[in-house]
């Protein structure tokens, strides 16, 4: 792979090398990490600095040439050095060193550590390469210690100049003890790279799995709440912490509330005061995490150690949950641990999880805000406006199901409509306004009169309906003056004291031979306010008088 033509990487231009030949059998040992780079060449240049001999001969990339502290010493001893693009900023312009400029042979991304003198050799090599998948460069590299391999490289990369520059030191030196001590040095160093790598990889997919199934359990709740205390209950699971909340905050105030606290799911809104809790006061200005991983060395907290100490609290972790709506205050997460800090790899875990919460707490809110939106708006198709008494569309089913039900059980049922006398009259005499406010107050002296059962809904424009279960006709007729009374004894405060408002009320009761319908018993009641009008207002007419 590391020679792999098609790679863009300087392990395959050298093998690829138009000048020169390939030896066979070299022998590259391949990795993956900028940082192995780093540290093998580093090694590489101590050992180099104990055994080197006085013809040494270096090529360095600046960059790898900044990055090395141990090539301080190497400087004054080498003979030749060459460096691949600009001086790095430390180093002087000495007899010894030759620059070159980028080229096809040498870019910026190309990474070069190459040394050979008589007695030791090594190369570690590899390039920066640009990810199809993400924005990270991806590393590609590979370390030897042959010399022909080594040799065959300088020339790749200087041509004739390598040439002249080696004089001869490509010479295999296959008993050299300095070399085998080097290649073990680099092998225990790449061997515990790759193991590192491993428990990291291993530690990262626990990390994943904890993630996914604490996604899990906080994506099957709907309510903010259970949310919150999913939350803190796995995630004080996977990291251990003695403690773990959320705890709301309002910019300016001396109280905060702890939502949710992983010990016991009944907690809500406990109230704690702010001045106790300096972190959180913190990470509210800072808008960022606080991390105290021991209660009275840091400055934040020393004031109040014995207190911390005395609860059991060595070191504190707050992470703000960062929400869209902040309305309902800034949310912590807050987590406390009786011994030991919080290691890096936790803190990333919880910042992780925290921004999942986040995002289900505001999926939540959406979701509550739209089943508040959903219920305003089915009362509104069965309010009237002015009066909020149920509309005309609520009546209408309701009287359906409530003939229906009477029907059924042979229960009698009862309906009264209502119309105000001479409202035309008022309207014109006192304006619009004065009459809707007449409106409002004769819905709520209907609403005062009739009982729990009964339904009272505003029918047409001055015309009001109440629907009266389990009352026959004598009871109906009674409620129905009781109303008429009501309207017509007391004054209007829209209206001058003197002035008077009446009305004519029909009674209609549900006669199960020859009505079937809501309509039938509402023809009924219709008529009947028809007789109550002609005979006079102000009165209330039953069936058939
Ligand atoms: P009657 O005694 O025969 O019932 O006479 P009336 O004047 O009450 O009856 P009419 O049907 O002639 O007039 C009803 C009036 O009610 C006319 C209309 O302007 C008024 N009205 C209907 N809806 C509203 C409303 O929402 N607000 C106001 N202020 N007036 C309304
Ligand atoms: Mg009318
Ligand atoms: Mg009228």
């Amino acid at each position: 792979m590391l020679n792999d033509p098609k790679s863009d990487g300087i392990l395959a231009r050298i093998a690829n090398a138009p000048y020169s030949t390939m030896p066979p059998g070299s022998v590259v040992v391949p990795f993956y990490e900028h940082a192995v780079h780093l540290l093998l060449a580093q090694e590489a240049a101590q050992t180099i600095g104990r055994h080197g001999g006085d013809d040494l001969l270096m090529l360095l990339d600046s960059h790898t040439a900044s990055q090395l502290h141990a090539l301080d010493e190497l400087r004054g001893l080498a003979r030749n050095i060459v460096v691949f693009g600009a001086a790095p900023p430390a180093w002087g312009r000495t007899d010894n060193i030759t620059f070159v400029e980028y080229g096809p042979d040498f870019r910026s991304a190309d990474r070069i550590f190459l040394m050979i003198s008589s007695t030791v050799s090594v190369a570690v090599l590899g390039s920066l390469q640009p990810s199809a998948y993400d924005n990270e460069a991806h590393f590609t590299g590979g370390w030897t210690v042959q010399r022909v391999y080594i040799a065959h490289a300088i020339e790749a990369l200087l041509g004739d100049k390598g040439r002249t520059l080696l004089g001869g030191m490509d010479a295999p030196d296959e008993g050299s003890i300095q070399l085998s001590e080097l290649t073990m040095h680099l092998m225990t160093l790449h061997a515990n790279a790759l193991a590192t790598r491993h428990q990291d990889m291993a530690m990262d997919k626990s990390d994943l799995f904890s993630v996914l199934n604490i996604l899990k359990a906080i994506s099957a709740k709907r309510r903010a709440h259970d949310i919150l205390f999913v939350f803190v209950e796995q995630i004080a699971r996977v990291v251990p912490s003695d403690r773990c909340s959320v705890v709301r905050v309002w910019g300016g105030a001396k109280y905060g509330l702890v939502l949710a606290s992983h010990e016991d799911a009944n907690i809500v809104d406990r109230k704690i005061e702010l001045a106790k809790y300096p972190e959180l006061q913190k990470s509210l200005m800072s808008r960022e995490k606080v991390i105290i991983n021991d209660v009275s060395e840091d400055p934040l907290t020393a004031a109040l150690s014995d207190v911390l100490h005395r609860a059991n609290i060595h070191a504190i972790l707050v992470i703000p949950i960062v929400l869209f709506d902040e309305s309902i205050g800034s949310l912590f997460l807050r987590a406390v641990r009786s011994e030991g800090g919080f290691s890096l790899r936790e803190i990333s875990f919880f910042e992780i999880v925290t921004e999942a919460a986040a995002n289900a707490l505001e999926r939540a809110q959406l979701f509550e805000s739209i089943q508040i939106a959903n219920e305003n708006l089915e009362r509104l198709a069965i309010t009237d406006g002015l009066t909020g008494l149920h509309n005309h569309r609520f009546f209408r089913e309701r009287l359906d199901h409530e003939v229906e039900r009477a029907l059924r059980y042979k229960l009698p049922l009862s309906c009264l409509i209502l119309d105000i006398d001479d409202f035309k009259q008022i309207n014109d005499t006192y304006g619009h306004l004065a009459g809707d406010r007449v409106l409002k107050e004769i819905a709520e002296r209907i609403t005062h009169c009739i009982r729990k059962t009964d339904t009272c809904a505003r029918y047409g424009g001055e015309e009001f309906v109440v629907i009266m279960p389990q009352t026959g006709v004598e009871g109906a007729v009674t409620q129905a003056d009781r109303i008429r009374a009501m309207i017509a004894e007391a004054p209007f405060p829209a209206l001058p004291q003197e002035q008077r408002v009446t009305v004519s009320l029909g009674v209609g009761m549900l006669d199960p031979n020859e009505m079937l319908t809501g309509e039938d018993l509402l023809r009924a009641a219709d008529q009947a306010l028809y007789r109550a009008k002609r005979n006079g207002k102000n009165r209330v007419a039953g069936p058939g008088q």
